[in-house]
């Protein structure tokens, strides 16, 4: 949904990842920093209403065709807002614990095993120095790719498609695990819901 941007909303408790992801941080990751995001997109878009009918996707896949004052607050937070709302679908409770499907045989023939995949994910998180996201992507040519990206900067941004992403920001875990990142993200993977993951990847694959 294009201007004025909303907080989607989360869909689950804010403690519904407890004991992995603590419903404190939850709280203030959703309300206060996606909400955020949410209204400081809207802000960069309220006076240029030649631009407020874009989708997010669009706006972050072609930013310099953007007004030079008003790029860098759509790529922080445009890049916030689209981010934060795949990671509540990719780790929402409930859905299914390990890859299946089309997903499970594109990760196999990539990585090997998916154990391969899950600890190249997790280095990627681990080595993002300050603030950022670790991704499994779809690249211009259909293939899974892992990397980083600095703030919030999005995939969508160099073409890619992602299929599941973890945030990286100390905003994401500091309230439970202070600065152990690693500790963090090997609770993360108990809460990542493979279905979401699996639909992402669909999306991503059909066009
Ligand atoms: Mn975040």
């Amino acid at each position: 949904m294009p201007y004025p941007f909303k907080l989607p909303e989360l869909g689950y408790p804010y403690s519904a990842l407890e004991p992995y992801i603590d419903a404190q941080t939850m709280e203030i990751h959703h309300g206060k920093h996606h909400a955020a995001y949410v209204n400081n997109l809207n802000a960069a878009l309220e006076k240029h209403a030649a631009f407020q009918k874009k989708e997010v996707i669009d706006l972050l896949s072609s930013l310099s065709d953007l007004p030079q004052e008003i790029q860098t607050a759509v790529r922080n937070n445009g890049g916030g807002h689209l981010n934060h709302s795949l990671f509540w679908q990719w780790i929402k409770p409930g859905g299914s614990k390990e890859p299946k499907g089309r997903v499970l045989d594109a990760l196999k023939s990539t990585f090997t095993t998916v154990d391969t995949f899950k600890e190249q994910l997790t280095q990627a998180g681990m080595t993002r120095f300050g603030s950022g996201w670790a991704w499994l992507v779809v690249d211009r040519a259909g293939k899974l790719k892992v990397y980083s990206t600095a703030n919030q900067d999005a995939p969508v941004m160099e073409g890619n498609t992602p299929a599941l992403g973890v945030d990286v920001w100390e905003h994401a875990y500091y309230l439970k695990y202070q600065n152990r990142r690693a500790d963090y993200l090997k609770a993360w993977w108990n809460v990542v819901n493979w279905d979401s993951v699996a639909q992402s990847y669909d999306q991503a694959t059909k066009k």
